[in-house]
């Protein structure tokens, strides 16, 4: 049977124009990025060369423009996964993707100029194609986002059906019978390209939007609960934070005592008032690197507000939070060699959690430890036991001379 090449034809042009018509649809209503743009422009150009190619007959002048309008396909597209991807820009310049396109029409075009035979010209068309074809494959495969993107590797497929398509019809071209022109099955196949790549489009210009909206929402979901959890200052967790971390911690801990200690700068007013809020803010921030760089993993340390922190320690005694205070303390100390930071003292309460009592119930009685601290005259560590209504304090540890 004979293959009617007007009809192919307009059946690629309803087809790659449909796919055009869709994506400019999302285009206008959808958010879209960076390579859009060229996506839609190579649609809408093959979809011209297919209507350029139904008047090939009657007006052999437009074969040229047609024919370069086909060429263009992978390299359009092309064009838009660099920008779509330009977080990650290849060393290859875009130029030569032009070049080659160019040069694959010169080409076809000075086949077609000094009057080759039609076995000619569709060898140097399909060879031509091909090589475009090959060049966006492997282009694209190299992309550090084809990786996780099944999209971009579904192109890679599809252009190389159609390099494989246009390798055919090359050799039959420069080699088959029939003085080498491709039969009518070639032509079907290429016409088949030419709407299955064009559909290809549609989805995977849908699809990479997608996947470019759901990652950059996943970034800002990350970073807005990061803004939500951390207190900006000292980069350790907020209060909310810190009792949803301390309850998980106090969840995972195989076994008693948990301690919990509360403290404060001792007179932070005097820092601010003597040295500036710049400084006081400073003070904040070196004392909470201290606090994190005298922990362990397992533990959980967060700003309360203010110059006030609390830290849960899973598995430790208070004997042994004592210590830590310590600890924080000396590191303390040591950061205050700075010039500009005159000494700053801590007071710490700390409690041992019974058994069933929340973090809100042991910060409370953590918080009358801290004043007792206070009242014995700061910069020190004080321990208490007992209920909440009738504390009673055990060690109370000096840390030193108080600061301001
Ligand atoms: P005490 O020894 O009894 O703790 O005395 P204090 O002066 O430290 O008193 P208090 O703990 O009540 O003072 C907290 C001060 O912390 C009051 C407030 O101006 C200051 N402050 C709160 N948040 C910040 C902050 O983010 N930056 C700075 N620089 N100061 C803050
Ligand atoms: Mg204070």
């Amino acid at each position: 049977m004979d293959l009617h090449l007007p009809t192919l034809l307009t059946v690629c042009v309803a087809a790659v124009a449909t796919s055009a018509g869709v994506m400019t649809l999302y285009g206008s209503t959808q958010r879209t990025y960076r390579g859009f743009g060229w996506w839609l422009l190579a649609q809408w150009l093959l979809a011209l060369g297919c209507v350029l190619h139904l008047f090939r007959d009657t007006q052999p002048e437009l074969l040229p423009l047609a024919n370069l309008l086909l060429l263009q396909w992978p390299i359009a597209v092309l064009a838009g996964m660099r920008h779509f991807c330009s977080r990650h820009p290849s060393p290859v310049p875009a130029l030569l993707d032009w070049l080659l396109l160019a040069l694959a029409f010169l080409v076809w075009l000075a086949t077609w100029a000094a009057d080759g035979s039609l076995s000619e010209r569709v060898a140097a068309f399909a060879g031509g194609a091909c090589v475009l074809h090959v060049y966006t494959a492997v282009f694209v495969w190299r992309m550090a986002e084809a990786r996780s993107s099944a999209a971009m590797r579904l192109l890679v497929g599809v252009d190389l059906a159609a390099a494989a398509v246009q390798a055919v019809r090359f050799a039959v071209a420069v080699s088959g019978p029939d003085g080498g022109v491709p039969g009518n099955a070639l032509l079907l196949a290429s016409g088949l390209v030419i709407v299955v790549s064009s559909l290809v489009m549609v989805y995977l210009a849908l699809m990479l939007t997608n996947e470019r909206s759901e990652s950059n929402l996943r970034a800002m979901h990350r970073k807005l609960r990061y803004l939500a959890d951390i207190d900006m200052l000292t980069r350790v967790p907020n209060r909310r934070r810190f009792h949803e971390l301390a309850d998980q911690a106090l969840a995972a801990a195989a076994r008693p005592p948990c301690a919990l200690m509360m403290f404060d700068i001792d007179h932070f007013k005097h820092i601010n008032d003597l040295l500036g809020h710049a400084t006081g803010d400073e003070a904040l921030r070196q004392v909470a690197r201290c606090v994190r760089d005298s922990l362990r993993t397992q533990d959980v340390a967060g700003r309360l507000g203010g110059d006030e922190f609390a830290v849960l320690l899973p598995e430790t005694s208070v004997h042994d939070a004592m210590t830590v205070a310590s600890r924080i303390v000396a590191r303390l100390s040591d950061r205050q060699v700075a010039p500009t930071l005159a000494p700053v003292s801590l007071s710490f309460g700390v409690v041992q959690l019974q058994p069933g009592e929340t973090i809100a119930e042991a910060l409370r009685r953590a918080d009358q430890a801290l004043y007792e601290a206070k009242r014995q005259g700061r910069s020190r560590a004080v321990t208490a036991f007992g209920e909440e209504s009738r504390p009673v304090f055990g060690e109370s540890r000096s840390l030193g001379l108080p600061g301001f």
